[in-house]
């Protein structure tokens, strides 16, 4: 382990035992964050991004379970931690945000009671100390008015400032680490580019590490360091945002890259990727992503590839780049 490394995934396979087959939602996935980095998953919904997340904070539902593999914390396995640890971790050391704010808000309670039962759970502090670092925290999500929002319920705000709350949340006792899965999907454009500049900013305050999950090429663009393709349960490519983006190699993020607007260059019409993701109890046996690949042959059927060194620090699961492949070295954009 590197001095600032925060999280070590590695090889992880989380497994759904189903009626005579075993759906593997997550199958042999590896990567690590450094503090202060961030690193976005990439793909469609189905390729085993939100479920990585998951199994890092072991809310899996049953009867998944994680098969394989270990999930290190500063080098510490989250994996030896009982329920009741694990329970600790969560909003401790790892903060989360998901998609809908709703989610995560209970209705039931005002703002500012639900900030401060965070804060008192996982911090010593008395019920005033409390209060004030939850006005405090509002306040650094950007909200105005702290002292009167925390009186307020989560259905009295806009979606927009929900989601400033759940990050208020996350962010309550300083995680090393924050999972943010689709953090700005359900807000409108220029709200998701405050969240996105919010989250960048306390990043920068704090030196925490991130895992972006998203299916947003643009965010990716803009905001994350490394990149990881998933495909079917598996990395398909993973290197520096720049390499991913503009040195393409995996014809399904060449796919993903296509059928986004504002990224294509020389590009005259979207090209969506044909076809839809294989269930996860029922890949093919060659390359998971053959049936829908523009540059699929008979060789690509026979066996999946391994997730191998097409460049340098450039890893890529397609027989077309791997050492004597034909496109070795070769970009698509
Ligand atoms: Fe396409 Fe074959 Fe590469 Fe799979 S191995 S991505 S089917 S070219």
């Amino acid at each position: 382990m590197t001095s600032k490394e925060v999280l070590r995934v590695s090889e992880l396979q989380t497994y759904f035992p189903l009626k005579n087959k075993i759906a593997k939602a997550v199958d042999n996935v590896s990567f690590s964050i450094q503090q202060g980095e961030t690193v976005a998953l990439v793909g469609e919904s189905g390729s085993g991004k939100s479920m990585t997340a998951m199994s890092i904070m072991q809310l899996v539902n049953k009867p998944g379970e994680i098969v394989g593999g270990d999930i290190q914390l500063e080098g510490k396995s989250l994996l030896d931690k009982s329920d009741k640890e694990m329970a600790k971790v969560r909003g401790n050391e790892i903060g989360m945000i998901f998609q809908e704010p709703m989610t995560a808000l209970n209705p039931v309670l005002t703002i500012g009671n639900q900030l401060t039962e965070m804060i008192r759970k996982h911090k010593k502090a008395s019920k005033r100390e409390a209060i004030d670092k939850a006005i405090e925290l509002l306040d650094t999500v950007g909200i105005s008015r702290p002292d009167q929002i925390i009186h307020a319920y989560p259905h009295e705000l806009s979606g927009g400032m929900r989601q400033r709350v759940v990050i208020a949340m996350a962010i309550s006792c300083e995680p090393k680490l924050l999972i943010a899965d689709e953090p700005t999907t359900a807000l409108d454009v220029t709200i998701q580019l405050q969240i996105m500049n919010l989250l960048a900013t306390i990043q920068q305050k704090m030196n925490m590490a991130i895992l972006l999950i998203t299916h947003d090429l643009g965010l990716v663009a803009e905001y994350a360091d490394n990149v990881m393709v998933m495909y079917g349960g598996q990395v398909v490519e993973a290197s520096s945002k720049k390499d991913v983006l503009t040195h393409t190699k995996h014809p399904y993020t060449e796919g993903l890259i296509k059928s986004l607007p504002q990224m294509q260059n020389q590009v005259s019409r979207l090209e969506a990727i044909k076809g839809t993701t294989p269930p996860a109890y029922a890949f093919p046996k060659g390359c998971r992503f053959a049936p829908r690949c523009p540059y699929a042959m008979k060789a690509c059927l026979e066996d999946n590839p391994p997730l191998a060194n097409s460049e340098d620090n450039h890893l890529t699961r397609c027989i077309l780049h791997q050492e004597g492949g034909p496109n070795h070295a070769r970009n698509y954009s």
